[in-house]
């Protein structure tokens, strides 16, 4: 069966990661909720998307810089004042759900990753028990590798970026998920063929693909039957699914 994943809490249906989008993916018959994550300056985690505020809030400069008293103070661009949800506010509205978390551990501006945000974040989502109902992403190779040395999440995938996967082909990547003993990688749906597919589930790989944001991308997905695919318009995904019409 092929999951979808509402990525950004389905940032084409309502503003990326606010608490309207997670508010209303709860109440959809998705299979995972995807998020980012920064922690803030004293010791919290909220979720929003890049390193800076500057694109997506009332706020500048780096998310990582910020108390969360001041990141509370910030609204979410395109919300009815909004602002944005910590890490525990959202496992809080998720909990009562079936939805499982689909945790992407983003970097800092400087692109590299945040020491101990891992953990940080485990701890959280264990306070709420859903760790088995986590699972944990990254285009860094090496925070996917963590998640994966973790014990008790539901996996921990390496989100392979195009150019990456452009440079060192479908057998690098294998040789990267081999080396850091990743068990599943997520491939950009446009670089993602049946030649592809097959040579990664060869290699005993789980295989999902990341924004598939139209119609027939959404249909491809289930046609090539991917273990999972974000989409920023779950609610046109779920008509596209199998035995939905
Ligand atoms: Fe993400």
């Amino acid at each position: 069966m092929t999951l979808i994943a509402s990525h950004r809490g389905g940032a084409l249906h309502w503003p990326e990661n606010s608490p309207t989008a997670f508010r209303n993916t709860a109440a959809l018959p998705v299979d995972q909720v995807e998020f980012d994550i920064h922690p803030t300056a004293d010791g919290n985690i909220v979720v929003h998307h890049d390193a800076t505020l500057d694109r997506t809030t009332s706020g500048t400069g780096p998310v990582a810089a910020r108390s969360l008293a001041e990141l509370k103070a910030l609204t979410l661009k395109g919300t009815n004042g909004e602002a944005m949800l910590t890490l525990a506010e959202l496992c809080a509205l998720f909990a009562p759900t079936p939805i499982a978390l689909r945790m992407e551990l983003k970097p800092g501006p400087d692109r590299k990753y945040y020491p101990g945000l891992l953990d940080h974040a485990l701890g959280i989502i264990d306070s709420y028990g859903l760790r088995a109902r986590t699972v944990v992403t990254s285009f860094l190779a090496g925070s996917a590798a963590a998640a994966a040395r973790r014990s008790g999440l539901a996996g921990a995938i390496w989100l392979v970026a195009p150019e990456v996967q452009d440079m060192i082909g479908t057998a690098g990547v294998i040789a990267v998920a081999a080396r850091h003993r990743l068990a599943a990688v997520g491939i950009r749906h446009a670089s993602l063929d049946p030649a592809v597919l097959a040579t990664l589930r060869a290699a005993g790989l789980g295989v999902g693909c990341w924004a598939v944001n139209d119609e027939a991308a959404i249909a491809r997905m289930f046609a090539l039957g991917v273990d999972v695919f974000t989409t920023d318009l779950p609610k046109v995904a779920i008509t596209h699914r199998p035995g939905s019409r």
